[in-house]
């Protein structure tokens, strides 16, 4: 199947295949678009079952960059990269460093950062190649570094507005939150949720992440099985995309579903299924913002801690709105972002390199 054929291949600007034999490095970089800037988004280290497999998690993580930078209101398109992970070429500085050749080679017209299976420490090498990269470091007045924290803020932000517009009140306390997947960000999440006063309901499949929620906040471990149908009030996926489903939606017992894991929808549809299920869901690119909003910020060298956190803040407004707009449609929440993100797109003057002043 040609690239141009898949059914996940959305008018992307451009896809960029390398190899790197000395390294091992397999990895494919997805420009969405640049129409709002150049593309910004994380690079993901993981383990796909094949290189189709890579391809749609690139594709579909790539557009969601687009839309998650528009509707943040960020001067930057969207992109993405993945890193085939291989038993034969385990991560290590000379198979960042070759990843950052490759982003060095597209001249800046992708940004890379931190997404699953890869820290600060992997970003600070590919620092050392290319200056196409951010969430390396925390300086004394710019804000930036590792972005799981800032995406936590702005999940709990969108937790609260969601509580608010299900419940009638944001106040958590009492309140069971389930919580899929207790990594960089889950973790964070559960211990803003546990200093609201919410009950913590758990699973992941990695016991040592799991071990320091319990122990730190009290949470009640179920198995991963069974963290979607868990008895709760909110749901919140941390872990990875495509998990809410015809299969799940039936079993989902909470009445809101918001978390940090991107394409959370197995298909746009889905997002009807939860409608009219009665079930709320904050389209996961606006609730997960906080952490590209930060690493943003720390790219372009402004914006203090106060600005930051302000800006992230704004995540709780921006939902209320997707909310209102969703209960006069009847249109379900991801569609109602998805048109706001695409008429912020539609309306960008992209700059033309080729035209000299
Ligand atoms: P992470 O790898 O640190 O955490 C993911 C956690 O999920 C891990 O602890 C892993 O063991 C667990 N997990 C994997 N499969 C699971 C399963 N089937 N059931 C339960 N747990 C499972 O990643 P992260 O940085 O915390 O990101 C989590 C999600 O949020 C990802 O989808 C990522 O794309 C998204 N996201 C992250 C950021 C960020 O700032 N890190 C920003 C925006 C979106």
């Amino acid at each position: 199947m040609s690239v141009f054929d898949h059914p996940e291949f959305d008018h992307h600007e451009a896809v960029h295949f390398f190899e790197d034999a000395d390294s091992g490095l397999s990895c494919i970089i997805a420009l969405h678009s640049t129409a709002l800037g150049p593309a910004a988004g994380g690079c993901r280290h993981w383990q796909y079952a094949n290189s189709t497999e890579a391809l749609t998690d690139v594709l579909r993580l790539s557009r969601g960059m687009t839309y998650k930078n528009a509707v943040a209101g960020l001067p930057f398109g969207g992109g993405k990269a993945v890193i085939l992970a291989k038993e034969n070429a385990p991560k290590s500085r000379q198979l960042m460093h070759a990843f950052g050749r490759a982003v060095h080679s597209l001249e800046g017209r992708y940004i890379t950062a931190e997404d699953v299976g890869i820290d600060v420490v992997d970003m600070q090498a590919v620092r050392e190649i290319t200056p196409h990269v951010t969430g390396v470091s925390k300086q004394s007045r710019i804000v930036g570094g590792d972005p799981s924290p800032w995406t936590a803020r702005g999940v709990f932000n969108g937790i609260v507005a969601s509580a608010e517009h299900s419940f009638g009140s944001g106040v958590l306390k009492g309140l069971r939150v389930a919580v899929q997947g207790v990594g960089h960000v889950g973790y964070q999440v559960c211990k803003l949720l546990h200093e609201a006063g919410a009950e913590l309901i758990v699973a992941d499949v990695n016991r040592e992440t799991l071990r320091r929620v319990i122990e730190e906040f009290g949470a009640t471990q179920v198995g991963i099985e069974s963290i979607l149908s868990a008895d709760c009030d909110i749901l919140s996926p941390c872990a990875l995309g495509n998990v809410i489903n015809q299969q799940s939606i039936a079993k989902i017992r909470a009445k809101v579903v918001a978390g940090a894991a991107n394409n959370q929808l197995g298909r746009d549809e889905d997002g009807a299924l939860l409608r009219e299920a009665g079930i709320l869901f904050a389209p996961d690119y606006v609730v997960n913002a906080g952490g590209i909003i930060a690493v943003a910020h720390e790219h372009l060298g402004d914006g203090t801690e106060k600005e930051v956190c302000d800006e992230i803040d704004q995540i709780s407004a921006r939902l209320a709105r997707i909310y209102s707009q969703s209960d006069e449609t009847g249109l379900s929440t991801n569609t109602v972002a998805d048109r706001l993100a695409e008429s912020i797109v539609r309306n960008a003057t992209k700059p033309d390199s080729r035209l000299i002043a």
